[in-house]
């Protein structure tokens, strides 16, 4: 009662406030009127306007202040008004946090199958199978076909790498466009003929070469049905490294463009190449409208144990979902590969025979050296009950009589003879099946929905229900021990590079949406405002998303493309970062100017640029020196999370004696001056980090100036250098510098700010242990060490982790490391500095949340090695047994257990945002920004594979090692928190989730605020902060994107129409951080938009697909709430008002 009281009066008097503010303004405007009447001179009246400006200006900014202040208490409020009365300081111990999950047991019915239990139960023993080498002898009578006729749809495909040994146009020019336009023709001749395509990038290309008259051939096929679109993304996605933004962007992209050129919306999935499979991707699918789904790349020894239960068909289930809402129907294809060989039956000897593309006197021959025969009336019989016989036994691997087997291989179908060899030799099969009904078999050619309407049907009339599966298919093995856990993290270069577009693509689009909406504000016409290049815009803003897009592809982010080939990747990530650059910037300065009118489309005269620069595609980001004089120089900084946060922003200035005022208030804030380091033991004496802590409310801009300080009034970092053994000589004129001397060279390094204290080893610099205000202590060292690979036999390679027998070696150096500790009063950090890597942590001293984890960064460089993996490890007394968590596509954790049956590359998963380890006591969470393999060897430890430089092919037909390292840089969050009310490990397969700290620091990881500075040349004309939400998201409530949609009157021009796309995370109920977060959360499913997004104002929202598709809009939405459950993802058509 008396808390609500208190707040009632602190709300009443900001609303005073902000009354008495108005008035004020109003009685200025009367006395600027009453004094502007008259015959005053001119340059009176204009004195007195400016003056009335001014004025203004500081109302205005009293107003932001005041909106601030009740943002806060509103926020503070929700927290409070929730039932169940949190808030307050002993909040955290009366209970968990509403909304949150707590960890389940998986139980399914007695049909369900959980993949972690298969992986207990499986022995990956590797018998030899006979004719299927990785399967089991299949035996039928022949009588299992006579009541209900095998069903067979023969699937012709071609798989075309969006860049893999050429880049995307190599292959386009030699292969691609040559077998589409042979598909019109060939298709065309013969109504039965189909065709399915999966790769928009590629369609979209050819699309754009050819003209009308075969547009319309085309359109027509499709209508026919002969010709359908599969998955529709624009890309065949990798499924381990990649996030789901880009997930989900590269099927919008792929999805819209079929929307708009085809009018047609995808239904089955087609992924048989990428390394492994994700739930993720399935729900993605499911959201995107799709229905069923085919997944190739699965290891052998579940394909066989799936195979032997007729669970190759299933209903793959989101392990956190309880109800059935997720899932998707899922074929996987039973043998080795998705080549002909491999997919009419278990015997490639002869499937083989069957690939009429391989018949004598072409250049390809079957291995097994039984070649194909043309299908004459002399052989018919034997041939067609040759095939017969395979597809009889592939058939009883299924619960229905419906077979699907897939034709083609990778880039087929190029020439027009091969067309002719495959489709007549297989009719002539077909129509001897139809003359023979004793053979009880329909065959036919068909598309994915063909087969599975067929499939849905016969299964529907038996009343037949297929499983339902929880869990991913990680760690892909396609023989023996070959594991491939290698491209989790090859090319880590590109791996980060992939998810700096990734932030700089969802930044801009939603700074753009935001830009156009003011802009329909401020004009009537709902057009945007004159000079604001917004086509162009949305043209770069296309091409950014497709660059991301592309790189998605599973020979792309999966660092397994030749050499050239990743240049062209790199170049165009780097392109797309540089085009987005530009669109933020413009966008920006729209934004920020008092006086639109003032706004140039010359980009010569643009009044921004960015605070950080990269010079080419294979360098790391570079801080731009700001020259400072006696005028403060302007700097915007851009919060693109959807949370208020207190972030410190590092600049580099040309001054030890620098400052930050805040634009509004005029008033100084918090600094610290800290050392550039041109050497270890260097520091420049030109340039000088300037940090402060930026407050930054939902999506603002907010506008400091940065100013030069009287001499030696800035805080200024101290120093400790130290090399054991061997002091270091220093060069530094500006900053203190001392050594550790006498005992103290044996005494832990310690930091700590009012969260957490940290020791470091005085040797090496590195994490030894760490502890929590709460009490908790917990050790946690961090080790370096290097895999080699095997001596003999495979080797590691771009995709396979072959490690030598003997493990890991500990990382050494001829001499120990030089370390470096920076105290100061923003941040202090340990840098330890060895010749293949620098690594740092980093402790911020910051209020709330922000000062909770250990800033973790490194760069690698291992250039000057061979056959070697450079690995960080976490070794913790967190008795995590041999289970952990790693997250799948940044969307959901799947727990791991580290089994011995298996060999130690097997043990390895890929991580994209987050992994932890737990006890009943303590969990400790890594957040990464970049994705690669991770695993927990034994109990308490976590490693991360940081690069990897690998001389030799690993026989996957890359036909080239991994030697194209860069400087690489990874950065990370590392949090320890307590685990409160008794919290326990659930036995089984159990579902977790990051906690409310985790999703928090992940967010700020993910979306660095973003930096622009004014250039120095001459005066500014007036900003003013931009803040487009009156108080934060609920804090499990993540703004994925905002992302304008295209015009469909007027192509390549942004429409008025927006995809809003809110996903809601899953948070953890056993760490309830403390104190809680100023954000809010609700345990209501539903979310009210216009109250999250307040004061910007949705109208026409229809709930729609998440790929945004017209045919999944729903109807127009009268009330603004939308349910939207912990783990799901919203999507909605809306415009801004
Ligand atoms: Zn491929």
């Amino acid at each position: 009662m008396k808390r609500g009281r208190v707040l009632a009066v602190l709300v009443g008097g900001v609303f005073c406030l902000a009354v008495m503010s108005l008035y004020r303004m109003l009685e200025l405007m009367q006395g600027a009127e009453s004094g502007g009447r008259g015959d005053a001179p001119v340059g009176q009246v204009e004195e007195d306007l400016s003056r009335l400006q001014l004025k203004i200006d500081r109302l205005e900014r009293l107003l932001v202040d005041n909106n601030r202040l009740v943002a806060r208490l509103r926020d503070s409020l929700l927290v409070r008004e929730s039932p169940g009365g949190r808030g307050g300081a002993n909040a955290s111990s009366a209970g968990p946090p509403l909304g949150c999950r707590k960890p389940a047991e998986l139980k399914d019915g007695a049909d369900g199958v959980q993949l972690l239990d298969v992986y207990d139960l499986l022995p990956f023993d590797n018998p030899d199978g006979g004719a299927w080498k990785q399967g089991f002898e299949i035996s039928y009578h022949g009588d299992e076909w006579a009541e209900q006729p095998l069903e067979l749809f023969l699937v012709p495909h071609s798989h075309n790498d969006p860049g893999w040994l050429k880049t995307f146009e190599g292959y386009y020019q030699d292969q691609t466009r040559h077998i589409l336009d042979n598909m019109v023709v060939k298709l065309g001749e013969d109504s039965r003929r189909k065709m399915i395509w999966a790769e928009i990038s590629y369609f979209s290309r050819w699309w754009s070469d050819i003209d009308d008259q075969k547009r319309a051939l085309v359109r027509r096929l499709v209508e026919a049905g002969q010709l359908e679109l599969v998955t529709g993304g624009w890309v065949m996605a990798d499924e381990a490294n990649s996030h789901y933004f880009a997930l989900v962007d590269q099927l919008m992209e792929g999805h819209q463009w079929l929307q708009t050129h085809l009018g047609v919306a995808p239904s089955s999935g087609w992924a048989i190449d990428p390394f492994g499979h994700s739930p993720s991707m399935a729900y993605l699918l499911k959201g995107a409208g799709l229905s069923n789904m085919v997944v190739q790349r699965v290891h052998y020894s579940i394909k066989k144990h799936f195979a032997r239960q007729r669970t190759l068909e299933f209903l793959w289930r989101q392990s956190w979902d309880s109800s059935s809402r997720s899932d998707i129907t899922c074929h996987m294809m039973p043998f080795y590969s998705y080549d002909v060989p491999h997919t009419c039956g278990p015997n490639p000897a002869v499937c083989c025979q069957f690939d009429f593309h391989r018949l004598p006197g072409g250049r390809v021959s079957c291995p097994w050296r039984i070649p194909p025969q043309p299908i004459t009336e002399q052989n018919i019989k034997d041939r067609a009950l040759l095939l017969l016989d395979q597809y009889r036994q592939k058939s009883r691997l299924f619960r229905s009589p419906v077979l699907l087997v897939p034709l083609g291989d990778d880039f087929r179908y190029v020439e027009s003879r091969e067309w002719d060899a495959q489709f007549s030799n297989y009719q002539r099969l077909f129509d001897y099946f139809d003359q023979h009904p004793e053979l009880h078999i329909k065959a036919r050619f068909g598309t994915l929905s063909d087969y599975f309407a067929a499939l849905h049907r016969r299964l529907s009339a038996a009343g037949t229900s297929l499983p339902t599966l929880r869990g991913d298919f990680f760690t892909y093995a396609d023989r023996d021990d070959h594991y491939w856990s290698g491209y989790f993290t090859s090319r880590p270069f590109y791996k980060r590079l992939d998810r700096t577009l990734e932030s700089t693509l969802r930044a801009t689009e939603i700074l753009f949406t935001l830009t156009l909406a003011e802009m329909r504000r401020l004009h009537d016409e709902g057009r945007w405002a004159e000079g604001f290049p917004a086509g162009e815009h949305y043209q770069r803003l296309t091409e950014g998303r497709r660059s991301l897009a592309l790189f998605q592809h599973h020979d792309a982010v999966t660092g397994t493309g030749r050499d050239p080939v990743v240049i062209d990747y790199g170049t165009r990530l780097f392109h797309a970062i540089l085009n987005l650059r530009q669109v933020l910037l413009s966008s920006a300065q729209w934004l920020l100017l008092l006086d639109k009118s003032q706004y140039h489309k010359d980009q010569s005269k643009s009044f921004l640029q960015m605070d950080e620069v990269i010079s080419a595609e294979d360098a790391l980001p570079q801080k731009t020196t700001l020259k400072l004089s006696d005028e403060p120089r302007s700097l915007i900084v851009y919060n693109p999370t959807e949370q208020l946060r207190s972030t410190v922003v590092h600049l580099v200035v040309d001054s030890p004696d620098a400052g930050v005022i805040d634009s509004k208030t005029g008033r100084p804030i918090a600094a610290q001056i800290s050392a550039v380091w041109v050497e270890p033991s260097k520091a420049s004496a030109e340039t000088f980090q300037l940090s402060f802590v930026a407050e930054l409310p939902p999506l603002s801009l907010i506008v400091y100036h940065v100013i030069k300080a009287p001499a030696g009034s800035a805080p200024r970092a101290r120093y400790i250098v130290h090399r054991h053994g061997n002091p270091p000589p220093v060069h530094s004129e500006h900053f203190q510098v001392s050594r550790l001397e006498g005992a103290e060279v044996n005494t832990p390094l310690s930091l700590s700010n009012k969260h957490l204290q940290i020791w470091s080893s005085p040797e090496t610099g590195l994490l030894q242990k760490v502890r929590l205000q709460s009490g908790l202590v917990r050790q946690v060292q961090v080790q370096f060490l290097w895999y080699g690979t095997r001596t003999s036999g495979d080797k590691s390679g771009a995709y396979l982790f072959l490690p030598g027998g003997e493990g890991p070696q500990v990382y050494s150096s001829s001499e120990p490391p030089l370390v470096r500790v920076t105290r100061g009063p923003i941040f202090s950090d340990i840098t330890s500095c060895y010749p293949h890597f620098t690594h740092t942590v980093r402790l911020y001293h910051l209020e709330g949340h922000a000062g909770k984890s250990l800033e973790v960064s490194n760069t690698v460089d291992i250039r000057s090695e061979a056959n070697r993996e450079l690995a960080m490890r976490l070794v913790s007394d967190v008795a995590s047994g041999n289970r952990f968590y790693t997250d799948l596509n940044g969307f959901q954790m799947q727990q791991r257990r580290t089994l011995e049956k298996l060999p130690l590359q097997a043990n390895f998963y890929p991580m994209t945002s987050a992994s932890f380890l737990q006890d009943s006591s303590s969990r400790l969470s890594l957040l990464s920004a970049q994705s690669q393999a991770a695993a927990s060897l034994r109990s308490g430890e976590l490693e991360l594979v940081l690069d990897r430089r690998l001389q030799q092919d690993d026989n996957r037909g890359l036909g080239q090692g991994v030697t194209d390292n860069k400087l690489t840089a990874s950065l990370y969050h590392l949090l320890l928190e307590d685990r409160r009310g008794g919290a326990k490990e659930v036995g089984g397969a159990s579902v977790e989730h990051l906690s409310l700290l985790a999703h928090l620091a992940s967010l700020s990881l993910c979306h660095p605020p973003i930096t622009m500075v004014d250039p120095g040349e001459g005066s500014l004309p007036k900003l003013r902060p931009f803040q487009p939400l009156r108080s934060s998201l609920p804090c499990d409530v993540h703004l994925l994107n905002l992302r304008t949609l295209e015009d469909p009157q007027e192509a390549g021009s942004p429409s008025q129409e927006v995809a809003l796309l809110l996903h809601r995370k899953g948070f953890d109920c056993d760490s309830t951080p403390d104190p809680l977060p100023t954000c809010s959360w609700s345990e209501d499913e539903e979310v009210d938009l216009d109250r999250l997004f307040s004061p910007l104002r949705f109208s026409s929202v229809r709930r729609s697909g998440f790929t945004l598709l017209r045919d999944h809009d729903e109807p127009d939405s009268a009330h603004q709430a939308a349910p939207l459950r912990p783990m799901e993802i919203g999507a909605f058509r809306v415009r801004l008002e």
